[in-house]
């Protein structure tokens, strides 16, 4: 197994006939349109590059930052028994992580090109950030594996809100109610023990139906997010783009010819768009892209008296 920085090897084809596939090969699949369904994968790792604290990084993790909220424990701002108690702590990392306190980097836009280029079949994330839509990865195309604050439930009634009609009650520091009710009205983030997204559930048909797999800035550690990694079929190539190796890249296999680009994250991604030959057209899509998010955070303090569905579903 082949453990250099940049590896250029597959792991797992050692003893077998079969060339080992390389990142090149990869980039060559991609650019002559071999792969058409491409299933990403993604965690905290991508969104690091754009500020926002790793969960789970000692040190430097948001966990660590969470003293001054006088939570029992840390894992607490996210279980649904103390968010009843005190949603508090809770809103005001929500205020954090809010939608719009951070830009989406070149990972990102990445993906939205493979969409772009008709090749993405779904991004499945870990991410709670919101980042993956502000790069205009379209909602359909996402499984937001620990949910989003697009959109929100009352805790008592059960109804339902857009993300964006909590945004002035977060961002003022109070907990947003419910208009019917008046029941707390919580963002749709997956708490500890609560159920997954209902569309996590495509994976039983996604996966199989992929024809590469992308696994990008996440240790694979959390399930079942992590077993997703193994269940594309045997034959299907999978890169990861990490600084360590994880998951089944980490255990070995024999069954895949697989390639892992280890170090920086965005390094990682730009060498792959570079190797595509697709960094200019990247670059281009980046800033239109962030023209128009500065444009619309312009115009969001502008309209936020005056609201608008089909902005609101633009924006978060
Ligand atoms: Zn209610």
């Amino acid at each position: 197994m082949c453990y250099r920085r940049s590896c250029r090897r597959g792991f797992f084809g050692g003893g077998h006939d079969k060339k080992n596939v390389t990142l090149e090969d990869i980039a060559k699949g991609i650019r002559e349109r071999e792969y058409k369904r491409i299933v990403v994968m993604a965690g905290a790792g991508i969104s690091t590059p754009s500020g926002i604290p790793d969960f789970r990084s000692p040190g430097s993790g948001l966990y660590n930052n969470l003293q001054k909220y006088n939570l029992p424990y840390a894992e607490a701002i996210f279980e649904i028994n103390y968010f009843q108690y005190n949603p508090k702590p809770f809103f005001a990392l929500a205020k954090e992580l809010y939608p719009g306190n951070y830009r989406p980097n070149l990972t990102h836009y990445f993906i939205r090109l493979l969409h772009d280029k008709g090749q993405l079949l779904r991004m499945y994330t870990q991410n709670i950030d919101g980042l993956e839509r502000m790069a205009g990865i379209p909602a359909k195309k996402l499984v937001e594996a620990h949910g989003t604050f697009a959109t929100a439930t009352c805790t008592v009634c059960l109804r339902e809100f857009p993300g964006e009609d909590l945004r002035s009650d977060i961002m003022d520091g109070t907990v947003p109610h419910c208009s019917q009710c008046k029941g707390v009205i919580k963002p749709d983030i997956v708490f500890f023990g609560e159920q997954l997204p209902q569309n996590f559930f495509l994976y039983l048909t996604d996966f199989p139906m992929a024809d590469l797999l992308i696994v990008m800035g996440t240790s694979l550690e959390v399930e079942p997010f992590a077993s997703l990694s193994r269940a594309v079929r045997g034959s299907v190539s999978r890169l990861l783009i990490n600084r360590d190796l994880v998951g089944p890249f980490a255990w070995g296999s024999s069954q895949h010819s697989d390639v892992a680009e280890l170090g920086d994250v965005v390094s990682g991604v730009r060498k792959l768009a570079n190797t595509l030959g697709w960094m200019p057209e990247l670059e281009a899509l980046m800033a239109d892209e962030s023209q128009k998010l500065r444009t619309r955070g312009t115009l969001t303090t502008v309209t936020e008296l005056n609201c608008n569905e089909r902005r609101i579903g633009s924006l978060i």
